[in-house]
């Protein structure tokens, strides 16, 4: 049990809190899925970038799914070996390529034709071979939130598979081009195993197709995107996530690659504020809380839901909106929950932070972002400072 009254009293509020066991218990869930095939749980940064997040991870044997060099430069700071790191991303400049061609990682994800004429031309002037991957469009409905589906085609994400064919011919021929691996990542918050169990067989038969013509891949990558309980959604099992995959890979003798972000650090993580007071308007009740959508954005973003509990209280009481003080009327946590009376002070806890949360975090209204804190085998340290007014104004000049 984490005391999240002691850690509002010691970091302050607004706060993030993750549990760094609850982390390493969701790695080896799905670690142990993949038991008895070779395979590479490559951590999807975007999640959760904290460095120390990344570290614990890599302690672990994870790789890491980076979509930008700054996710890379992280990924390598915090000590993930580069031959477990993955280049990720729909549009990636010249400079990003090249450094990553440098920093010698696992591969390359491409996701044009367009992109791998400048992955090639850039590895031809560094006198390189470049080992990338090929990011395929499915055109399978994921059956999740638009905002975080990517495998139909009307998505700016991959290729179609006749492209993507086309693209392996011509890497493999290509002397500065070395095609190691076949990508998908259907969406994110996946609830339900069909879609990706067609995906991985449509997958799975152009690398059949493939190896057919001599082009012999080694990674199958299954992107990330399982999803968690935020409210009470029924998900997916490592377990059956594990077998649907491989039951569609007959014939082939790959290493299974994955590339969960949410799965792993989503239930995690906490987002800790502090009643500032209540109101009633016409009838209406409002929680206004020190924390806002600029610390956590999803509910804004995506009409995400997250659980939220008033710690130490837990009788119901009337509907409320909890929000924060930002001048937006997006600036809302939740929406009609019946939540116990609060006091100036009480704690609101926001479950299910862990992903998704301080990553979004802005600097709207000249707020701030939180501070961020571990938990380990019961011991607090901080992992993030809260940011102070100096750090929101430090690059800015006043030339008047
Ligand atoms: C965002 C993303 C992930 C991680 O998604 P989760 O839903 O957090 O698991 C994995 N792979 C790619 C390519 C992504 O863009």
């Amino acid at each position: 049990m984490i005391d999240f009254r002691a850690l509002a009293e010691r970091y302050d509020t607004p706060l993030y809190v993750y549990d760094f066991n609850r982390i390493t218990e969701q790695y080896e869930k799905l670690k142990k899925a993949f038991s008895g095939r070779k395979s590479l749980i490559s951590y999807a940064v975007k999640a959760n970038s904290n460095l120390s997040v990344i570290t614990h991870l890599a302690g672990l044997g994870a790789g890491a799914d980076c979509v930008s060099i700054g996710e890379v430069k992280r990924a390598l700071t915090a000590g993930v070996p580069k031959y477990k790191i993955i280049f990720s991303g729909v549009g990636k400049r010249d400079d990003e390529i090249e450094e990553a061609l440098r920093d010698d990682i696992l591969m390359i994800n491409l996701e044009s034709e367009a992109e791998m004429g400048r992955v090639e031309a850039i590895a031809a002037k560094l006198g390189m071979q470049a080992r990338v991957s090929i990011r395929v469009n499915p055109n399978i409905d994921p059956k999740t939130h638009p905002y975080i589906s990517t495998g139909l085609h009307e998505n700016k994400f991959g290729v179609d598979i006749e492209t993507a064919k086309r693209m392996y011919i011509a890497a493999n021929k290509s002397a500065h081009l070395d095609p190691v691996g076949i990508h998908f990542h259907i969406g994110s918050q996946l609830t339900e195993l069909e879609p990706i169990k067609e995906a991985a067989t449509i997958v799975a038969d152009l690398v059949r197709s493939l190896l057919a013509i001599k082009i012999e891949l080694k990674f199958f990558d299954i992107g990330g995107g399982l999803g968690i309980v935020y409210d009470d959604e029924t998900t997916i099992e490592p377990y059956d996530y594990a077998q649907a995959v491989l039951g569609t890979l007959y014939g082939l003798d790959m290493t299974i690659m994955c590339e969960p972000g949410r799965f792993i650090v989503g239930n995690a993580g906490w987002f800790l504020t502090r009643v500032l007071y209540e109101k009633v308007n016409e009838g209406k009740r409002f929680i206004i809380v020190d924390g806002a959508m600029n610390d956590l954005l999803r509910p804004s973003l995506y009409n995400a839901y997250h659980k939220v509990e008033v710690v130490g209280k837990s009788e119901e009481g009337a509907p409320a909106d909890v929000v924060g003080p930002v001048c937006e009327s997006g600036d809302f946590f939740a929406k009609n929950r019946p939540l116990p009376p609060t006091e100036p002070g009480d704690l609101v806890l926001i479950h299910s932070a862990g992903a998704y949360g301080f990553v979004m975090a802005s600097n709207y209204n000249t707020r701030p972002r939180p501070a961020e804190v571990a938990v380990i085998d019961g011991a607090d340290r901080c992992i993030r400072q809260r940011e102070t007014f100096d750090d929101l104004v430090r690059l800015e000049k006043m030339c008047l």
